[in-house]
């Protein structure tokens, strides 16, 4: 068996807290381990909420914590056109259309259309599209696309569940209720998600399962709350006959009240911990690691 290759994945839209250092210093013991590598990517699609202080912070706080990863560091800002690609090759699928409604449209939709019925959320609990652009004439699409409007591509997941077929994945962890071992995916719970927009040529989905596959990743490790996406990654690792990687999602840190950490929060933030005195060693025990 080749070396097993693990990845830690932070967004820098804020610093990193205690649930950030459990899912990082996870990653190293388990490539420390299991004789593999660990490599750091920096999730920075979204220019609206990234900023070079947090990814700066983001190394300084990893190097104090003691882990080592592998260089070059891959951003995701610096490979849209590997995600372009991507998007290129579903679209001569015919599995991928765009939308051209705004987020405050959407949420008119939705509202008119729980006046019959409760409208289907996905499991994050936003509603699923309920729009019709699927169905728009193709010099209607046309015109709209070669106007200033800004739009969504999306994926059209009756038709790309009918092409992929069954889905299962394999989980070393477990999912937020207890699920294990072989799982069977189930992405029409999310119906037809994002996969880029006009002013980012990609979403988390799909940057996710491109760059794992490029990077060789084996093991991903990360929270149970993306348990439920893996759903979505198995479907486009299928459709673009990429390489599936084992998966073992953990357990949340949570805060005294029981709520996911988040990057706001001070009391649970690394620098803030430092700052007051706690070492590495102090950190790994707060968070239950060896
Ligand atoms: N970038 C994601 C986050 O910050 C993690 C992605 C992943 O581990 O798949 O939550």
């Amino acid at each position: 068996m080749p070396p097993p290759v693990f990845r830690f994945a932070p967004s820098p839209n804020g610093y990193l807290h205690l649930g950030h250092a459990y899912s990082a210093l996870l990653n190293f013991d388990l490539a420390q381990q299991g004789g593999g590598s660990f490599l750091l990517r920096i999730e920075d699609i979204d220019a609206t909420r990234c900023r070079p202080e947090y990814e700066a912070a983001i190394y300084e706080d990893l190097a104090w914590l003691g882990i080592a990863w592998e260089m070059p560091v891959r951003r995701q800002s610096e490979h849209f056109a590997a995600y372009r690609e991507a998007i290129d090759r579903l679209s001569a699928l015919s599995l991928i259309y765009p939308s051209f409604e705004s987020r405050a449209e959407i949420a008119r939709l939705v509202e008119a259309r729980e006046k019959a019925s409760p409208w289907p959320r996905d499991p994050d609990g936003a509603p699923l599209y309920p729009g019709t652009a699927k169905s728009l004439l193709p010099a209607e699409r046309e015109r709209r696309l070669a106007s200033d409007a800004p739009f969504a591509l999306r994926l059209d997941m009756e038709a790309a569940i009918a092409r992929a077929g069954h889905l299962t994945w394999n989980e070393l962890g477990a999912g937020p209720s207890g699920e294990t071992g072989i799982v069977a995916a189930r992405p029409d719970a999310w119906g037809d998600v994002i996969l880029a927009r006009k002013e980012t040529p990609t979403s988390y989905h799909l940057s996710v399962v491109i760059d794992d596959a490029l990077q060789g990743v084996t093991q991903v490790v990360r929270g149970e709350d993306l348990f439920c996406s893996t759903s979505v990654h198995r479907l486009l690792q299928q459709l673009l006959r990429i390489p599936q990687p084992a998966y073992r999602h953990h357990h949340l840190i949570r805060d005294d009240t029981g709520r996911k950490l988040s990057k706001s929060t001070l009391a649970t933030g690394l620098r803030e911990l430092r700052a007051a005195g706690a070492t590495p060693a102090k950190i790994r025990q707060l968070v239950g690691l060896p």
